[in-house]
């Protein structure tokens, strides 16, 4: 499959920028283990060095601790497994050594457009996914505020509050300001799965999107999505790196004194030995530059909208407003849709997906590629309407 070319717009998916590929063959070549800065001092660094851009970028306070992870799923994982020993260790249950059963109740609240790497989180943890308490979500996607505010003063322990910054389906993004407010005075966790919504943070285009993102006290963000690295490269962020490091750092004698008392590395992550994803990182953003991240974030959008404004001249309804990335459109009923989807998947000047969005079938477009240009969006659109014509 395509999927690395410009015109793939199917799921969330980047492409590979020439810097950040060029470094994951060194980092392949080379070949060090990132446990901790004793095994891969440059790995290390290269973290260290690309974590404090990330944050700059995404609107992260610099205090925040960062694990360099597999993706999304790995960030909400850790990031809720740190919620999950901080609102224990406050309420003087530890958790690392006694587990969830017989512990305090903790609350999960989340919408019920959540992404459902959310769910398998909560499954592994030992949660399970009966727990959530769904929030209502708005006709765009993003969450309900008036619903989470009566879905908190229910009470009943302290909860822990997933957020989103970027639907899956329609980009939208949750009020994080209003959310993270009642969460923190409902004694909560927020944690926001910003996977690639979190980007908007980088271009003052889009940056009122994700405003208040800095009130969480965790996040989960991609780097194989929009920031354009290759597979695999996700990011978990906490701004409690105590409750981050005691909730998923470990240690032996014989590692004890080898990190040199400096966290850092498998500290923050899921995994003991790891590739060392944060050359990846540093060189996708030494090439860029902060503007040059912000005018990527900025071209994807214009993109999306140019591809959305081709499609609806063309007769096709477009569903969705298009704040970000994310386009989804419709051919009528849900039969000729599917038929649509299926025919520009035969045809192949693109390639996208079809997805169910309240209760109807629609194209779903992600523009997400480094490479994409507005000539592969006119083409691909042309294609699609060609295509739709004849169904
Ligand atoms: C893609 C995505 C995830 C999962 O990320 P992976 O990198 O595939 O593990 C989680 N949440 C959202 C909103 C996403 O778009």
């Amino acid at each position: 499959m395509a999927s690395a070319g410009p015109r793939f717009f199917g799921f969330v998916t980047g492409g590979a920028l020439p810097a950040a590929t060029a470094a994951d063959v060194l980092t392949t070549a080379w070949d060090q283990c990132a446990f901790n800065p004793v095994l891969a001092p440059a790995g290390i660094a290269a973290e260290r060095a690309a974590g404090e851009w990330l944050k700059q970028l995404l609107g992260i306070p610099g205090g925040a601790s960062v694990g360099f992870v597999t993706g999304g799923q790995a960030a909400n994982t850790v990031s809720l497994a740190a919620a999950r020993h901080h609102l224990l260790a406050a309420a003087g249950w530890d958790v690392e050594r006694d587990g969830l059963a017989g512990a305090p109740r903790l609350r999960v609240v989340a919408s019920e457009e959540r992404h459902a790497t959310i769910d398998r989180a909560l499954r592994l943890l030992g949660f399970g996914t009966a727990v959530v308490e769904p929030v209502a979500a708005a006709p765009d996607g993003a969450i309900d505020v008036a619903d989470l505010e009566r879905v908190l003063a229910r009470g009943g322990g302290a909860p822990i509050v997933c957020l989103q910054a970027g639907n899956v389906n329609t980009g939208a993004c949750d009020d994080l300001r209003a959310a993270c407010e009642l969460t923190h005075r409902h004694r909560g966790w927020a944690h926001v799965d910003g996977a690639f919504g979190l980007w908007a943070a980088a271009s003052p285009a889009t940056a009122a999107l994700v405003d208040g993102a800095e009130l969480a006290d965790s996040w989960a963000c991609d780097g194989h999505k929009w920031l354009n690295v290759p597979y695999d490269c996700g990011f978990a962020f906490c701004a409690h790196p105590d409750s981050h490091a005691a909730a998923v750092s470990y240690s032996a004698s014989y590692l004890v004194g080898s990190g040199g008392g400096v966290r850092g590395g498998a500290d923050f992550t899921l995994e003991s030995s790891r590739r060392a994803r944060g050359f990846t990182v540093w060189a996708a953003l030494r090439e860029l530059g902060r503007d040059g991240v912000a005018e990527l974030v900025e071209r994807c959008r214009a993109l999306a909208r140019r591809f959305a404004g081709r499609l609806a001249e063309g007769g096709a309804e477009i569903v969705n407003d298009v704040v970000l990335n994310q386009v989804l459109a419709g051919f009528g009923d849900d039969g000729r849709t599917d038929r649509v989807v299926a025919a520009v998947q035969r045809e192949g000047t693109c390639w996208l997906g079809g997805t169910t969005w309240r209760g109807r079938r629609l194209l779903r477009i992600s523009v997400s590629n480094h490479a994409t240009t507005e000539a592969d969006v006119d083409a691909s659109a042309a294609a699609i309407l060609r295509l739709a014509a004849r169904e």
